[in-house]
């Protein structure tokens, strides 16, 4: 039998977090993490009879910046919904959501698959909605915690637009930067705040029409994603290849320790839940005015800094270890408006700070880095003397220029001085003299070291190179 050239087709559905103060729809403790069960829960979120909701004002705000950033329409009308199902961890017996008329829309985002490859995946919506409680279970019993419930979540639909499993956790990937560098979530998926369902689904290549798919639920990791997909793939790639491909559409779970999916029902479809206007809250509407607000408030977002790393040569994996983490890529935007250098700040940050895992939380300034920069470039401080300076300033508050003085490393500006040192080491290594004449580039560098010791590390090695060349001729 001819192998099949089948195209994979992968969609999106990612809930995150919202790291307000207090819940989506009443004022309880957001922040519940290792918290006593059932410590932060009021009648709004335990959905007691009476009780009427309340939007947050900040979870709005974060749930636009997410869609902004995301490149999506932030919409001026939009409403809640209820979404109705029974399950023992959504005591009000549904789940306020927003159905057909989300907070944004038709968004894209960009993202890097490897070296050579970016991609982009269109962003169907974003919407806010409220999280369920957390069932533990025990042999005997279930137990129930309503602490997350009420949690506020924005849940961000993707268009099927991916093609790999890897595209898939890249995408996830730049999703997780993107929602940190707006500050609107910490997505931290080991505090299960951000946890994915893949939908897949197999056609054959140059066919248009997407076939039944598979929803894998509840993935809380980047690798979870990539093995459950890579084996719902390998899965129906068999059915396909026996003449069989999927005629249902399913829903199924991932267990990490066996590494395969499970069938848990036939999925569900939106009139399944009877969605229904939310009664007790109104629309939001929004004018332009707020719309632009939201949008002229976004900080420089990962994949424009990855973008102009690129440019600057720097290489991907380089580049995506500057815009893992927010604070890195505030702290190079900081140097940056301090005076440095684009591509020189983007160095010392891989090369000197980078060395040393916990540089983010020590004293080191946005400030001394352009500084010490500067120095360099008016030849007052070598390159290892920046490097000095510079973990000296981990835990040493001044600026660059007075670290540089306290430890003695500033150059030599007194050009007899140096043309005494440059003479002494020609005089003192004939041999390599005569070499160097002779073609052999090595001994100037040996030469220029002799320099070097002589200043015991005073003098300035691109001016040394030059003073050497010259008396060479
Ligand atoms: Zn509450």
């Amino acid at each position: 039998m001819q192998p099949l050239d089948l195209e994979v087709i992968i969609g999106l559905e990612i809930h995150a977090q919202l790291n307000t103060a207090s819940k989506l729809f009443c004022g309880c403790d957001n922040d519940a993490f290792g918290a006593e069960p059932n410590t932060r829960v009021c009648p709004v979120c335990m959905g007691f009879p009476g009780m009427l909701p309340v939007l947050n004002a900040r979870a709005l705000e974060k749930g636009l910046q997410v869609g902004a950033a995301l490149g999506c329409q932030l919409q001026p009308y939009s409403k809640f919904d209820r979404k109705n199902y029974f399950y023992p961890d959504l005591p009000c017996g549904y789940q306020i959501s927003q159905y057909d008329e989300p907070i944004a829309e038709h968004g894209h985002l960009s993202y890097p698959v490897d070296e050579q490859t970016v991609q982009s995946a269109g962003i169907t919506r974003v919407h806010l909605e409220m999280d369920a409680g957390k069932l533990t279970h025990t042999a005997s019993k279930t137990l129930c915690d309503y602490n997350r419930s009420g949690t506020p979540l924005v849940e961000i639909v993707t268009e099927p637009d991916l093609r790999s499993a890897t595209e898939a956790r890249e995408f996830a990937k730049m999703v997780q930067r993107t929602l940190r560098a707006t500050g609107a979530s910490d997505a931290d998926m080991e505090k299960g705040m951000m946890r994915f369902d893949a939908s897949v689904s197999l056609r054959p290549r140059g066919d248009e029409q997407l076939y039944p798919r598979a929803e894998i639920k509840n993935l809380n990791s980047f690798t979870s994603l990539y093995k459950a997909l890579q084996y719902e793939v390998m899965r129906q790639r068999q059915l396909w290849e026996a003449g069989t491909p999927p005629t249902q559409e399913i829903t199924v779970g991932w267990r990490d320790d066996e590494e395969r999916t499970h069938l848990l029902r036939e999925k569900e479809s939106a009139t399944d839940y009877r969605y229904f206007p939310e009664p007790d809250l109104p629309p939001i509407t929004l004018s332009q005015e707020a719309i632009a607000a939201v949008e002229s408030t976004l900080p420089m977002l990962p994949m424009a800094v990855y973008t102009r790393l690129r440019a600057e040569h720097i290489p991907h994996e380089e580049a995506l270890s500057i815009i893992d983490d927010p604070r890195t890529g505030d702290f190079l935007s900081a140097a940056v408006a301090a005076g440095a250098p684009y591509k020189k700040a983007v160095n010392v940050l891989l090369s000197v700070l980078g060395a040393h895992a916990d540089w983010q939380d020590s004293l080191v300034t946005p400030a001394q880095v352009a500084d010490g920069i500067a120095l360099v470039e008016a030849g007052r401080l070598s390159s290892s003397g920046l490097r000095q300076v510079l973990e000296a300033a981990m835990t040493t508050p001044g600026s660059a220029e007075k670290i540089m003085q306290q430890l003695g490393v500033e150059l030599s500006q007194d050009t007899g001085q140096l043309e005494a040192w440059v003479q002494e080491a020609l005089d003192g290594n004939p041999q390599s003299v005569a070499d160097y004449r002779e073609g052999k580039e090595k001994a100037l560098q040996y030469l220029v070291g002799q320099v070097m010791q002589r200043s015991r590390g005073q003098a300035n090695p691109p001016q040394v190179m030059q003073l050497l060349r010259e008396k060479l001729g």
